[in-house]
């Protein structure tokens, strides 16, 4: 562990409502009834036909998508918080062939959350980014984060609709419930620090 723990964050599924608006997207292009709480996968796409599906991504990687996400209520009082548990950088994931996402992302973290761009890491590789603790809504992320740096205790799986199906060997539950696994952990670390001190 850092002096100064460094905290990753995922953005979409984790601070940013992506399901929300990109199931309304599914919704116009063939899949009225699809919703929020029915999704079982985490690609949308596949919940439409096959010639819709390219209208679908051509819509959410446009220009004002990603601008135009809502936070989730809980992000900004998590991240204030986590922030005073360490250094807390997103690692968000830019959407293929979207020309602009990448700088509305950045605009978004940093009108919402408070992100300066040094906190911001645009990459779809996650596990090649180093931390102490990593959150993502992804299973494949989690996984490959923890496998790269052996540690399946600091990767954090947040729940959603679509992953609360699969078991999983980390920690998990909402972002909330991330804060008090952060804080309770270092505080754990902590005193074994003092223990073996002593
Ligand atoms: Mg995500």
């Amino acid at each position: 562990m850092t002096s100064t723990p460094v905290i990753l964050l995922d953005v979409d599924g984790v601070l940013a409502d992506f399901a929300t608006a990109a199931v309304a997207v599914a919704r116009g292009l063939g899949a009225p009834d699809l919703s929020v709480e029915a999704l079982d996968r985490y690609d949308i796409s596949t919940y439409l036909r096959v010639p819709a599906r390219e209208r679908y991504r051509e819509r959410i990687r446009a220009r004002g998508f990603c601008a135009a996400l809502r936070a989730y209520p809980a992000a900004i009082s998590a991240v204030l918080e986590l922030r005073e548990l360490g250094d807390v950088v997103a690692v968000t994931s830019p959407m293929p062939g979207g020309m602009t996402w990448a700088y509305e992302r950045e605009v978004w973290l940093r009108d919402h959350l408070s992100f300066d761009r040094d906190h911001v890491i645009s990459i779809s590789a996650k596990h090649h980014v180093a931390g102490d603790f990593f959150a993502d809504d992804t299973l494949e992320h989690v996984r490959g984060w923890s496998k790269r740096w052996s540690a399946p205790y600091r990767a954090f799986l947040i729940d959603a609709p679509y992953n609360t199906a699969l078991r999983v060997q980390h920690p998990r539950g909402s972002l909330r419930d991330f804060v008090t696994y952060v804080r309770g952990y270092l505080a754990t670390a902590r005193d074994h620090s003092r223990d073996g001190a002593a």
